[in-house]
């Protein structure tokens, strides 16, 4: 079996992935701003990163994997739609963080070790804001809090752009009481219809980027192992998470691998709320089981854009089929090793696919198909599990309800047993730990 390889986008190259802890690897991926339905593209990080999380812990053993992947609860545009329909943050927000996970559980997606809210982190982001002030990284002006720019020597060394640059392209509608046009907001004030929060600097309301350097350092430390989300998100949102927590902590690193995913595009152009080109999850999965939107996903590789069609879901659904079809009934064995090394390669998923049609092992097959999240005994899963559900997902959740409880992190366990019951799993809590079975 070779190494595990990842491209780094901070180093423009692969590499090897050498784990700070070997039994504590720690991964953080930016998650959803729910205040709608999750398109189909922003479920490609999700997808491409559970696949990640998967690996990982086949590597490394599943109790030494912590995922986190956030959930960002407090944004002027939750704020705005709450206000449209009349609801408080909360309420919105919950509403849309259920539909999601509902979503992704039918692409058969893993939960996350930890999905911490901004807003119950409020506190840690105040905290952090507070010594990048004494640290003189950033600067009060107006009710705002501004990270300074100037304070950070190599500025855009992630998205590779030069502060001179930067600033010969800023618009000219700058906020005056900004000291450089780069400089952005790590708080910004709240009127009384806005929601907020006490502060040193008035009642306010935490700029996007604070809320992840802030969840990660509260969950993961201050230096962990791997960053994810899509190419979008490198400029500006992870140079600027880079800027505050490298300030923040002295200038230990924030992460040591850089992956990001390329665009799902709907002809040639990325699909997104504001261009309206968009299918949301729930809709797509009126028309195909979530294992063909995930399997039409994990055709191309995670770097390269994927241009969304029916045509290429309708090979997706031709071949998952066949492949399944020729698992179905086989006793898992163990996943095959050319699948293995593809995935070891920077998580190549098409070579790992044409790796499948070479298998003659049912049994091996079945267990690559299972540990690539998909339904290996279909006879099975057609009558008893939702669409897109594994009997592997549906244990990991358990496992991490069971993690949860003992953690005494009772919500997250209670989340999950709701998540868990909306599946049509009940639980079943015994001395000997907990079994499940399946509503009737
Ligand atoms: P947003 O809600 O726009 O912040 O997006 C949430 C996540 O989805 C981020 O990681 C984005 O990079 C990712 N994302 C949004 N649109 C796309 C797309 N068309 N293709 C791939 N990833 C996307
Ligand atoms: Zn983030």
């Amino acid at each position: 079996m070779r190494e595990l390889v990842l491209y780094d986008t901070m180093t423009k190259a692969k590499r090897a992935f050498v784990p700070i802890d070997a039994k504590k690897i720690r991964m953080y991926v930016c998650g959803p701003t729910v205040y709608d339905f999750a398109h189909i593209g922003n479920a490609r990080p999700i997808i491409v990163f559970d696949v990640l999380f998967r690996l990982l812990r086949h590597l490394y053993g599943e109790a030494h994997v912590t995922y986190v992947r956030n959930i960002t609860d407090i944004d002027d545009k939750i704020n705005a739609r709450a206000a449209e329909r009349g609801v408080s943050i909360r309420t919105l927000t919950e509403e849309t963080a259920k539909q999601f996970h509902a979503d992704i559980a039918a692409l058969g997606v893993l939960p996350p070790t930890h999905e911490p809210r901004a807003t119950d982190h409020i506190a840690e982001m105040i905290a952090m804001i507070e010594r990048l002030i004494r640290a003189n990284a950033a600067y009060a002006a107006e009710g705002h809090v501004l990270f300074n720019v100037e304070a950070k020597a190599d500025y855009g060394r992630l998205a590779r752009r030069s502060l001179d640059e930067m600033i010969a392209g800023a618009r000219v509608d700058v906020a005056p009481f900004k000291r450089n046009p780069m400089d952005f907001v790590l708080w910004k004030p709240s009127d009384d219809k806005t929601p907020g929060w006490e502060s040193p600097w008035g009642r306010g309301r935490p700029g996007w980027h604070i809320e992840c350097s802030a969840m990660g350092e509260a969950l993961l430390g201050e230096t962990f192992d791997i960053h994810g989300g899509g190419i979008d998100l490198v400029f500006p949102h992870h140079e600027n998470e880079i800027a505050q927590s490298e300030c923040a902590h002295g200038g230990a690193p924030l992460a040591n691998y850089w992956m990001h995913n390329g665009f799902l595009q709907v002809e040639g152009q990325k699909m997104s709320k504001s261009l309206g080109n968009f299918v949301t999850i729930h809709d797509a999965l009126k028309d195909w089981p979530g294992e063909v939107l995930r399997f039409n996903m994990l055709r191309s590789h995670y770097r390269q854009p994927i241009d969304w069609t029916e045509r290429g879901l309708k090979e997706s659904e031709t071949i998952l089929g066949r492949l399944e079809d020729r698992a179905s009934g086989a006793e898992k064995a163990s996943v095959a090793a050319p699948v293995l090394d593809a995935l070891l390669d920077d998580m190549n998923t098409p070579q790992a696919i044409a790796e499948l049609h070479q298998e003659k092992d049912e049994g091996a097959l079945a267990a690559s198909l299972a540990f690539l999240g998909f339904a290996s005994d279909k006879t099975k899963n057609d009558k008893r599990l939702p669409a897109g559900t594994d009997e592997a997902a549906i244990e990991a959740m358990v496992a991490a309800r069971f993690a949860a409880r003992k953690a005494k992190d009772f919500k997250e366990a209670d989340r999950l047993r709701a998540e868990l019951e909306a599946m049509g799993v009940i639980l079943k809590d015994g001395p000997e730990g907990t079994t499940w079975e399946l509503k009737r």
